[in-house]
């Protein structure tokens, strides 16, 4: 049976198709493609927030055709994370991504993207091993999880451009190293990390947060940027000792804080001339926040 039969697009009150198996959506785009058209990719798990629409926006602005992919990856979970409880409003998000300029939505089931007997998996070593894929922490496995999915997302989809964000700057550098290492022919955008008000980084995840942890965690932010004005002043270690000094001041201990290579995630003890990541990761209540501030070398 054809499972693009099977599974008939839907129209949304957004304006944006749905599709749940890829055979669909593949013949959706394959005309586009057939003229010419550029195709846009923006992964996301969903629950939308401006973060997500700043790179639907930048895709819009960019290509002819924007595919959203919305799945929550039970791959990229270990066994004592927040998979079932990770919060979910599709009816939300399909609506947010058409007005923010999608075209399609991919919107697959696990069973769909992991069928019975499911047994391959896309590896980057080394970048994956540190900050969040540290054994003690999430684990490579988190990074393998992610790498696997947007491998089958890029095969699916087969994007001209795909769009990630800053935030993660970690899974972005895991990300483009995969796809150079192996030949996707797509071209991987890496846009800036969309704020509150107060300069905590958006994430779905601040759902979590109870009020009085939203606002100790706004010293995530604070600690970052205090950790770039004191490095750029002093030393990276003076701008490690100003971040770890505004944390505690929150009361909060970080799970690391560390100053590393932009794209090779080394540790660095001083500027070198290379762009260099500040990054954060601190439990903040009942929440897992990560954040970080790249410092690019002033020339
Ligand atoms: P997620 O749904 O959390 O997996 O995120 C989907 C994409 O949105 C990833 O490329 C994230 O890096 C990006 N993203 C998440 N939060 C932000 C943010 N605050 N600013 C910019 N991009 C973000």
């Amino acid at each position: 049976m054809d499972t693009a039969l099977a599974n008939p697009p839907q129209s949304t009150d957004g304006g944006v198709r749905l599709f749940r198996a890829k055979e669909g959506l593949r013949s959706a785009l394959s005309g586009a493609r057939r003229e010419g058209a550029r195709v846009g990719l923006v992964p996301t798990m969903g629950y939308l927030h401006e973060g997500h629409l700043s790179l639907l926006r930048a895709a819009r602005a960019e290509c002819d055709v924007v595919v959203m992919s919305l799945f929550v990856n039970p791959t990229q979970f270990g066994p004592d994370e927040d998979l079932g409880r990770y919060p979910r409003d599709e009816e939300r998000d399909l609506r947010l991504a058409g007005e923010a300029g999608a075209d399609f939505v991919y919107a697959p089931s696990p069973e769909t993207v992991y069928p019975e007997g499911f047994s391959s998996y896309v590896e980057v070593e080394g970048l994956t091993e540190v900050l969040c894929g540290d054994p003690a922490r999430r684990g490579a496995g988190h990074f393998r999880g992610v790498t696997t999915v947007v491998a089958k997302l890029f095969n699916s989809v087969g994007p001209d451009v795909a769009y990630f964000g800053q935030k993660d700057a970690q899974q972005a550098a895991v990300i483009r190293r995969m796809a150079r290492d192996l030949d996707f022919p797509v071209r991987i955008e890496v846009l800036p990390t969309v704020r509150e008000a107060d300069g905590l980084a958006m994430s779905s995840r601040n759902a979590y947060l109870d009020p009085a942890d939203r606002e100790r965690a706004a010293a995530l932010s604070r600690a970052l940027r205090a950790a770039e004005e004191t490095a750029r002043a002093g030393s990276l270690g003076a701008g490690l000792d100003a971040a770890r000094a505004e944390l505690s001041a929150a009361g909060i201990e970080p799970e690391y804080l560390e100053a590393r290579d932009a794209d090779e995630l080394s540790p660095v003890a001083e500027f070198n001339g290379r762009p260099v990541l500040i990054a954060v990761a601190a439990r903040v209540g009942a929440a897992r926040l990560i954040d970080n501030v790249l410092i690019e070398p002033r020339t």
